[in-house]
Protein backbone atom coordinates (compact mmCIF):
# COMPACT_ATOMS: atom_id res chain seq x y z
CA UNK A 1 0.00 0.00 0.00
CA UNK A 2 2.97 2.20 0.48
CA UNK A 3 4.55 1.72 -2.70
CA UNK A 4 0.86 2.65 -4.65
CA UNK A 5 1.01 5.79 -2.45
CA UNK A 6 4.52 6.18 -3.16
CA UNK A 7 4.02 5.86 -7.10
CA UNK A 8 0.89 8.65 -7.39
CA UNK A 9 2.89 11.28 -5.80
CA UNK A 10 4.69 13.69 -7.57
CA UNK A 11 8.55 13.27 -9.02
CA UNK A 12 9.59 15.94 -6.50
CA UNK A 13 7.96 14.63 -3.59
CA UNK A 14 9.21 11.16 -4.11
CA UNK A 15 12.76 12.55 -4.39
CA UNK A 16 12.11 14.70 -0.99
CA UNK A 17 10.85 11.53 0.40
CA UNK A 18 13.72 9.19 -0.80
CA UNK A 19 16.05 12.04 0.53
CA UNK A 20 14.77 11.93 4.06
CA UNK A 21 14.52 7.96 3.97
CA UNK A 22 18.39 8.02 3.33
CA UNK A 23 18.76 10.75 5.67
CA UNK A 24 17.23 8.67 8.46
CA UNK A 25 19.42 5.92 7.46
CA UNK A 26 22.57 8.08 7.39
CA UNK A 27 21.29 9.04 11.28
CA UNK A 28 21.28 5.28 12.11
CA UNK A 29 23.76 4.33 10.99
CA UNK A 30 26.82 7.02 11.42
CA UNK A 31 28.94 5.80 14.41
CA UNK A 32 29.34 7.74 17.48
CA UNK A 33 32.87 9.88 17.31
CA UNK A 34 34.05 7.41 19.73
CA UNK A 35 33.05 4.55 18.08
CA UNK A 36 34.63 5.97 14.69
CA UNK A 37 38.10 6.43 16.38
CA UNK A 38 38.03 2.98 17.54
CA UNK A 39 37.01 1.40 13.92
CA UNK A 40 39.02 3.82 12.28
CA UNK A 41 42.00 1.80 11.07
CA UNK A 42 42.46 2.55 7.65
CA UNK A 43 43.59 6.27 7.77
CA UNK A 44 43.79 8.22 3.84
CA UNK A 45 47.43 8.51 3.05
CA UNK A 46 48.74 11.23 0.62
CA UNK A 47 49.40 9.99 -2.53
CA UNK A 48 47.95 6.53 -2.19
CA UNK A 49 45.33 5.57 -4.34
CA UNK A 50 41.81 4.71 -3.75
CA UNK A 51 38.69 3.16 -5.80
CA UNK A 52 35.72 5.52 -5.49
CA UNK A 53 32.82 4.00 -5.03
CA UNK A 54 30.39 6.12 -6.39
CA UNK A 55 28.50 5.90 -9.46
CA UNK A 56 29.60 8.40 -12.43
CA UNK A 57 27.07 9.90 -14.35
CA UNK A 58 27.83 13.61 -15.22
CA UNK A 59 31.38 15.50 -15.78
CA UNK A 60 30.82 17.05 -12.66
CA UNK A 61 30.58 14.57 -10.66
CA UNK A 62 33.46 12.17 -12.37
CA UNK A 63 35.73 15.73 -11.83
CA UNK A 64 34.76 15.32 -7.95
CA UNK A 65 35.85 11.69 -8.07
CA UNK A 66 38.75 12.62 -9.95
CA UNK A 67 39.61 15.23 -7.48
CA UNK A 68 39.32 13.00 -4.22
CA UNK A 69 41.98 10.81 -6.43
CA UNK A 70 44.68 13.69 -6.77
CA UNK A 71 46.93 14.59 -4.28
CA UNK A 72 47.06 17.65 -3.10
CA UNK A 73 49.33 20.60 -4.78
CA UNK A 74 48.90 23.69 -4.05
CA UNK A 75 49.24 26.21 -6.60
CA UNK A 76 51.58 29.36 -6.15
CA UNK A 77 50.79 32.29 -8.46
CA UNK A 78 54.26 33.72 -9.28
CA UNK A 79 54.61 37.38 -8.69
CA UNK A 80 56.74 40.72 -9.76
CA UNK A 81 60.42 40.00 -8.06
CA UNK A 82 59.97 36.50 -6.62
CA UNK A 83 62.47 33.23 -6.77
CA UNK A 84 62.27 29.80 -5.94
CA UNK A 85 62.99 30.72 -2.10
CA UNK A 86 60.83 33.09 -2.08
CA UNK A 87 57.78 31.05 -3.29
CA UNK A 88 59.20 27.96 -1.01
CA UNK A 89 59.20 30.54 2.16
CA UNK A 90 55.53 31.40 1.62
CA UNK A 91 54.66 27.82 1.69
CA UNK A 92 56.42 27.11 5.09
CA UNK A 93 59.32 25.72 3.63
CA UNK A 94 62.90 25.98 4.98
CA UNK A 95 65.78 27.49 2.71
CA UNK A 96 67.61 24.05 3.13
CA UNK A 97 64.84 22.38 0.83
CA UNK A 98 65.25 25.45 -1.44
CA UNK A 99 68.91 24.16 -1.31
CA UNK A 100 67.79 20.64 -2.69
CA UNK A 101 65.50 21.69 -4.89
CA UNK A 102 67.98 24.01 -6.68
CA UNK A 103 70.13 21.37 -7.26
CA UNK A 104 68.52 18.74 -8.39
CA UNK A 105 70.14 17.92 -11.58
CA UNK A 106 70.16 20.37 -14.98
CA UNK A 107 66.38 20.49 -15.61
CA UNK A 108 66.17 22.35 -12.46
CA UNK A 109 68.02 25.56 -13.88
CA UNK A 110 64.56 25.93 -16.00
CA UNK A 111 63.39 27.21 -12.69
CA UNK A 112 65.24 30.28 -12.69
CA UNK A 113 63.44 31.17 -16.02
CA UNK A 114 60.50 31.59 -13.86
CA UNK A 115 57.82 34.86 -14.90
CA UNK A 116 55.23 36.70 -12.96
CA UNK A 117 52.11 35.49 -14.16
CA UNK A 118 52.74 31.80 -14.28
CA UNK A 119 52.69 29.34 -11.01
CA UNK A 120 54.72 26.60 -9.38
CA UNK A 121 52.53 23.69 -7.65
CA UNK A 122 53.76 21.90 -4.48
CA UNK A 123 53.28 18.47 -2.47
CA UNK A 124 53.55 18.75 0.94
CA UNK A 125 53.12 15.99 2.97
CA UNK A 126 50.98 16.25 6.21
CA UNK A 127 54.35 16.73 8.31
CA UNK A 128 54.95 19.83 6.51
CA UNK A 129 58.38 18.60 4.29
CA UNK A 130 57.83 19.16 0.39
CA UNK A 131 57.52 16.23 -1.87
CA UNK A 132 57.29 17.55 -5.48
CA UNK A 133 57.28 21.00 -7.33
CA UNK A 134 55.69 21.30 -10.45
CA UNK A 135 56.43 24.04 -13.14
CA UNK A 136 54.55 23.83 -16.59
CA UNK A 137 57.24 25.14 -19.22
CA UNK A 138 55.23 24.93 -22.57
CA UNK A 139 51.78 23.63 -23.41
CA UNK A 140 53.23 20.57 -23.38
CA UNK A 141 56.47 20.75 -21.17
CA UNK A 142 56.56 20.12 -17.53
CA UNK A 143 59.64 20.79 -15.49
CA UNK A 144 58.79 18.11 -12.08
CA UNK A 145 61.45 18.06 -9.68
CA UNK A 146 60.37 15.18 -6.85
CA UNK A 147 62.08 13.85 -3.44
CA UNK A 148 64.48 10.99 -3.78
CA UNK A 149 64.94 10.69 0.08
CA UNK A 150 65.85 12.85 2.91
CA UNK A 151 68.11 15.23 1.12
CA UNK A 152 67.79 14.26 -2.48
CA UNK A 153 65.74 15.60 -5.22
CA UNK A 154 65.34 14.58 -8.67
CA UNK A 155 64.08 16.32 -11.61
CA UNK A 156 63.09 15.85 -15.07
CA UNK A 157 61.15 16.91 -17.98
CA UNK A 158 57.59 15.87 -19.05
CA UNK A 159 56.26 15.86 -22.13
CA UNK A 160 52.70 15.01 -23.13
CA UNK A 161 51.96 13.55 -26.48
CA UNK A 162 49.97 15.92 -28.76
CA UNK A 163 47.63 14.66 -31.51
CA UNK A 164 47.74 16.62 -34.38
CA UNK A 165 44.78 17.15 -36.69
CA UNK A 166 44.48 19.54 -39.75
CA UNK A 167 41.82 22.65 -39.59
CA UNK A 168 41.36 25.29 -42.22
CA UNK A 169 39.99 28.65 -42.58
CA UNK A 170 38.38 30.49 -46.10
CA UNK A 171 37.64 34.21 -46.45
CA UNK A 172 36.91 36.30 -48.93
CA UNK A 173 37.84 40.62 -48.21
CA UNK A 174 35.02 42.60 -47.49
CA UNK A 175 36.28 45.40 -45.87
CA UNK A 176 39.97 44.52 -44.91
CA UNK A 177 42.06 41.42 -44.16
CA UNK A 178 41.92 41.44 -40.29
CA UNK A 179 37.59 41.32 -40.33
CA UNK A 180 37.54 38.49 -43.27
CA UNK A 181 40.37 36.21 -41.47
CA UNK A 182 38.61 36.91 -37.80
CA UNK A 183 34.99 36.11 -39.81
CA UNK A 184 36.41 32.83 -41.10
CA UNK A 185 37.24 31.49 -37.31
CA UNK A 186 41.55 32.02 -37.86
CA UNK A 187 43.25 32.51 -34.41
CA UNK A 188 44.68 35.40 -34.34
CA UNK A 189 48.51 34.44 -33.95
CA UNK A 190 47.21 32.42 -37.42
CA UNK A 191 46.43 35.69 -38.93
CA UNK A 192 49.85 37.11 -38.56
CA UNK A 193 51.68 34.41 -39.60
CA UNK A 194 49.43 34.17 -42.83
CA UNK A 195 50.56 37.68 -43.24
CA UNK A 196 53.93 36.63 -42.49
CA UNK A 197 53.96 33.61 -44.85
CA UNK A 198 53.06 36.24 -48.46
CA UNK A 199 54.98 39.67 -47.04
CA UNK A 200 57.73 38.86 -49.17
CA UNK A 201 54.83 38.72 -52.25
CA UNK A 202 52.33 40.72 -51.22
CA UNK A 203 51.94 44.49 -49.20
CA UNK A 204 49.17 43.65 -46.80
CA UNK A 205 49.06 47.58 -45.96
CA UNK A 206 47.92 48.96 -49.04
CA UNK A 207 47.65 46.26 -52.08
CA UNK A 208 44.79 44.53 -50.68
CA UNK A 209 41.52 44.63 -52.57
CA UNK A 210 38.01 43.68 -52.19
CA UNK A 211 37.27 39.92 -53.32
CA UNK A 212 40.70 39.07 -52.44
CA UNK A 213 40.61 35.56 -50.94
CA UNK A 214 42.73 33.24 -48.66
CA UNK A 215 42.63 29.56 -47.98
CA UNK A 216 44.68 28.30 -44.91
CA UNK A 217 45.23 24.40 -43.75
CA UNK A 218 46.82 24.67 -40.11
CA UNK A 219 47.27 22.17 -37.17
CA UNK A 220 46.15 21.92 -34.65
CA UNK A 221 47.00 19.61 -31.08
CA UNK A 222 44.71 17.95 -29.16
CA UNK A 223 45.83 16.42 -25.69
CA UNK A 224 43.47 13.35 -24.61
CA UNK A 225 40.67 14.89 -27.27
CA UNK A 226 41.21 18.81 -25.76
CA UNK A 227 42.33 21.34 -28.03
CA UNK A 228 45.46 22.81 -26.65
CA UNK A 229 46.86 25.26 -29.13
CA UNK A 230 46.78 25.88 -32.72
CA UNK A 231 50.28 24.57 -34.72
CA UNK A 232 51.84 25.80 -37.85
CA UNK A 233 50.13 26.27 -40.87
CA UNK A 234 51.17 23.85 -43.87
CA UNK A 235 49.72 25.33 -46.72
CA UNK A 236 48.07 28.67 -47.79
CA UNK A 237 46.82 29.87 -50.86
CA UNK A 238 45.91 33.92 -51.61
CA UNK A 239 44.37 35.46 -54.09
CA UNK A 240 45.40 39.18 -54.49
CA UNK A 241 44.08 41.35 -57.21
CA UNK A 242 43.44 38.36 -59.53
CA UNK A 243 46.91 36.80 -58.64
CA UNK A 244 47.11 33.70 -56.78
CA UNK A 245 50.13 32.85 -54.61
CA UNK A 246 50.75 29.42 -52.93
CA UNK A 247 52.83 28.31 -50.35
CA UNK A 248 53.78 24.91 -48.88
CA UNK A 249 55.44 24.51 -45.34
CA UNK A 250 58.64 21.91 -45.74
CA UNK A 251 60.17 19.63 -43.29
CA UNK A 252 62.90 22.58 -43.06
CA UNK A 253 60.19 24.97 -41.31
CA UNK A 254 60.11 27.19 -44.73
CA UNK A 255 57.69 27.66 -46.68
CA UNK A 256 58.12 27.31 -50.84
CA UNK A 257 55.46 27.28 -53.81
CA UNK A 258 54.72 24.01 -54.93
CA UNK A 259 57.10 24.36 -57.47
CA UNK A 260 59.84 24.53 -54.78
CA UNK A 261 60.80 28.06 -55.14
CA UNK A 262 60.94 30.03 -51.54
CA UNK A 263 58.68 32.13 -50.34
CA UNK A 264 61.12 33.83 -48.15
CA UNK A 265 62.68 37.03 -50.61
CA UNK A 266 65.67 39.70 -50.27
CA UNK A 267 62.89 42.36 -50.02
CA UNK A 268 59.67 42.23 -47.76
CA UNK A 269 57.04 44.35 -49.61
CA UNK A 270 56.05 46.61 -46.55
CA UNK A 271 58.33 47.73 -44.34
CA UNK A 272 55.03 48.57 -41.79
CA UNK A 273 53.08 45.54 -40.38
CA UNK A 274 49.37 45.73 -42.17
CA UNK A 275 47.57 45.41 -38.30
CA UNK A 276 48.70 49.59 -38.25
CA UNK A 277 46.97 50.28 -41.09
CA UNK A 278 44.44 48.29 -41.93
CA UNK A 279 42.43 51.53 -41.56
CA UNK A 280 43.31 53.18 -45.23
CA UNK A 281 42.28 50.10 -46.75
CA UNK A 282 38.98 51.96 -48.16
CA UNK A 283 40.32 54.74 -48.98
CA UNK A 284 42.70 52.95 -51.50
CA UNK A 285 40.05 51.21 -53.07
CA UNK A 286 40.39 53.73 -56.24
CA UNK A 287 43.97 53.21 -56.82
CA UNK A 288 45.35 56.35 -56.51
CA UNK A 289 48.56 55.01 -55.29
CA UNK A 290 50.41 54.70 -58.37
CA UNK A 291 49.99 58.19 -59.42
CA UNK A 292 50.85 59.52 -56.81
CA UNK A 293 54.01 57.39 -56.82
CA UNK A 294 55.21 58.78 -59.78
CA UNK A 295 54.80 62.40 -58.19
CA UNK A 296 56.89 61.68 -55.62
CA UNK A 297 58.97 58.92 -56.23
CA UNK A 298 57.57 57.30 -52.87
CA UNK A 299 54.94 55.21 -51.38
CA UNK A 300 53.00 56.66 -48.23
CA UNK A 301 51.77 54.55 -45.25
CA UNK A 302 49.75 56.54 -42.84
CA UNK A 303 49.78 55.17 -39.81
CA UNK A 304 50.05 56.52 -36.23
CA UNK A 305 52.82 58.02 -34.73
CA UNK A 306 54.95 55.39 -33.07
CA UNK A 307 54.43 52.71 -35.61
CA UNK A 308 57.55 50.24 -35.81
CA UNK A 309 59.35 50.72 -39.25
CA UNK A 310 61.31 47.84 -40.00
CA UNK A 311 63.94 47.20 -42.84
CA UNK A 312 62.76 45.90 -45.84
CA UNK A 313 65.77 43.95 -45.95
CA UNK A 314 69.24 43.04 -44.61
CA UNK A 315 71.57 45.17 -45.37
CA UNK A 316 73.72 48.16 -44.01
CA UNK A 317 72.63 51.56 -42.53
CA UNK A 318 74.45 54.49 -44.84
CA UNK A 319 72.53 57.38 -43.22
CA UNK A 320 70.67 58.00 -40.18
CA UNK A 321 69.97 61.65 -39.58
CA UNK A 322 67.81 64.45 -39.26
CA UNK A 323 66.57 67.70 -42.12
CA UNK A 324 64.21 70.05 -42.29
CA UNK A 325 62.99 67.96 -45.37
CA UNK A 326 62.71 64.51 -44.54
CA UNK A 327 62.77 64.90 -40.82
CA UNK A 328 64.19 61.98 -38.95
CA UNK A 329 65.28 59.44 -41.74
CA UNK A 330 67.16 56.18 -42.46
CA UNK A 331 68.17 55.09 -45.66
CA UNK A 332 69.67 51.54 -45.91
CA UNK A 333 72.21 49.64 -48.73
CA UNK A 334 71.24 46.48 -49.48
CA UNK A 335 74.19 44.41 -51.65
CA UNK A 336 75.01 46.23 -54.88
CA UNK A 337 72.20 47.45 -56.14
CA UNK A 338 69.51 48.03 -53.69
CA UNK A 339 69.08 51.30 -51.51
CA UNK A 340 65.74 51.64 -49.26
CA UNK A 341 64.57 55.28 -47.75
CA UNK A 342 62.58 55.42 -45.03
CA UNK A 343 61.83 59.39 -44.15
CA UNK A 344 59.82 61.27 -41.47
CA UNK A 345 60.16 59.52 -38.87
CA UNK A 346 59.58 60.75 -35.10
CA UNK A 347 62.32 58.70 -33.47
CA UNK A 348 65.27 56.56 -35.73
CA UNK A 349 66.50 53.08 -33.86
CA UNK A 350 69.35 52.68 -36.08
CA UNK A 351 72.87 54.36 -36.30
CA UNK A 352 74.75 54.88 -39.53
CA UNK A 353 77.28 52.27 -40.37
CA UNK A 354 75.20 49.62 -38.50
CA UNK A 355 74.04 46.11 -40.02
CA UNK A 356 70.09 45.34 -40.29
CA UNK A 357 68.20 42.42 -40.17
CA UNK A 358 65.25 42.27 -42.45
CA UNK A 359 62.67 42.95 -40.08
CA UNK A 360 64.43 44.63 -37.60
CA UNK A 361 62.62 47.72 -36.32
CA UNK A 362 64.85 50.88 -38.03
CA UNK A 363 62.67 53.72 -36.57
CA UNK A 364 59.23 54.79 -35.65
CA UNK A 365 56.27 56.78 -37.60
CA UNK A 366 56.31 60.63 -37.05
CA UNK A 367 55.64 64.03 -38.93
CA UNK A 368 59.18 65.54 -39.03
CA UNK A 369 60.60 67.08 -41.98
CA UNK A 370 57.96 67.75 -44.77
CA UNK A 371 55.29 65.96 -43.71
CA UNK A 372 51.29 67.04 -42.81
CA UNK A 373 50.80 64.66 -40.83
CA UNK A 374 52.45 61.09 -39.41
CA UNK A 375 53.29 58.63 -42.03
CA UNK A 376 56.11 56.76 -43.34
CA UNK A 377 57.29 57.90 -46.92
CA UNK A 378 59.22 54.61 -48.64
CA UNK A 379 61.77 55.09 -51.05
CA UNK A 380 63.01 51.67 -52.86
CA UNK A 381 65.81 52.30 -55.39
CA UNK A 382 67.71 50.05 -58.17
CA UNK A 383 71.01 50.66 -59.40
CA UNK A 384 70.73 55.03 -58.18
CA UNK A 385 66.86 55.11 -59.58
CA UNK A 386 63.41 55.01 -58.21
CA UNK A 387 61.65 52.01 -58.90
CA UNK A 388 58.08 51.13 -57.06
CA UNK A 389 58.75 48.91 -54.15
CA UNK A 390 55.03 47.23 -54.70
CA UNK A 391 55.49 46.36 -58.59
CA UNK A 392 59.51 46.13 -58.77
CA UNK A 393 60.52 42.91 -60.39
CA UNK A 394 62.58 41.48 -57.17
CA UNK A 395 65.84 39.24 -56.94
CA UNK A 396 64.68 35.54 -57.96
CA UNK A 397 64.11 33.49 -54.39
CA UNK A 398 65.99 30.09 -53.83
CA UNK A 399 64.83 27.17 -55.03
CA UNK A 400 64.69 24.22 -52.53
CA UNK A 401 68.07 22.29 -52.05
CA UNK A 402 68.30 19.68 -54.81
CA UNK A 403 68.18 16.73 -52.69
CA UNK A 404 65.13 17.48 -50.86
CA UNK A 405 63.40 18.31 -54.17
CA UNK A 406 61.93 15.29 -54.61
CA UNK A 407 60.32 14.81 -50.64
CA UNK A 408 59.26 18.10 -51.15
CA UNK A 409 57.49 17.46 -54.28
CA UNK A 410 55.55 14.51 -52.33
CA UNK A 411 54.63 16.82 -49.45
CA UNK A 412 53.69 19.37 -51.81
CA UNK A 413 51.31 17.58 -54.31
CA UNK A 414 49.40 16.59 -51.11
CA UNK A 415 48.81 19.72 -49.46
CA UNK A 416 47.83 21.50 -53.05
CA UNK A 417 44.66 18.66 -53.02
CA UNK A 418 44.24 18.86 -49.31
CA UNK A 419 43.64 23.23 -50.22
CA UNK A 420 41.62 22.21 -52.94
CA UNK A 421 39.27 19.42 -50.45
CA UNK A 422 38.68 22.32 -48.16
CA UNK A 423 37.47 24.54 -51.14
CA UNK A 424 35.18 21.56 -51.84
CA UNK A 425 33.81 21.41 -48.77
CA UNK A 426 33.53 24.57 -48.11
CA UNK A 427 31.19 24.79 -51.88
CA UNK A 428 29.57 21.82 -50.30
CA UNK A 429 28.35 23.73 -46.93
CA UNK A 430 27.52 26.81 -48.61
ZN1 LIG B 1 55.67 60.53 -49.52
Amino acid sequence: MVQKTLKQLPIKHKALLSGLALFLLVLIFIPSEQAQASKNSQILEVGKRYDIPVSIDSPEQLQQALEVDTPDWQVFKIKQGDNLAKILHRAGLTPQETHYVSTAGKDAKQLLKMRPGQQLELLIDPAGQLESIRYQLSSTKTLEIDRQDTNKFASKILEQNLDTRFNFAQGEIVSNFWNAAVKANLPENQIMNLAGIFGWDIDFALELRQGDSFNVVYEEHFSNGEFVESGKIVAAEFVNQGEVFTAILHEDGNYYTPQGRSMRKSFLRAPVNFKYISSSFKKKRFHPVQKRWKAHRGVDYAANTGTPVIAAGDGRVIRATYDKFNGHHVFIQHGEKYVTKYLHFTKRAVKKGQSVKQGQVIGYVGATGLAAGPHLHYEFLVDGVHRNPRTVALPQAKPIAKDEAQAFAKIAAKRVEQLGNTKRIMLAMN
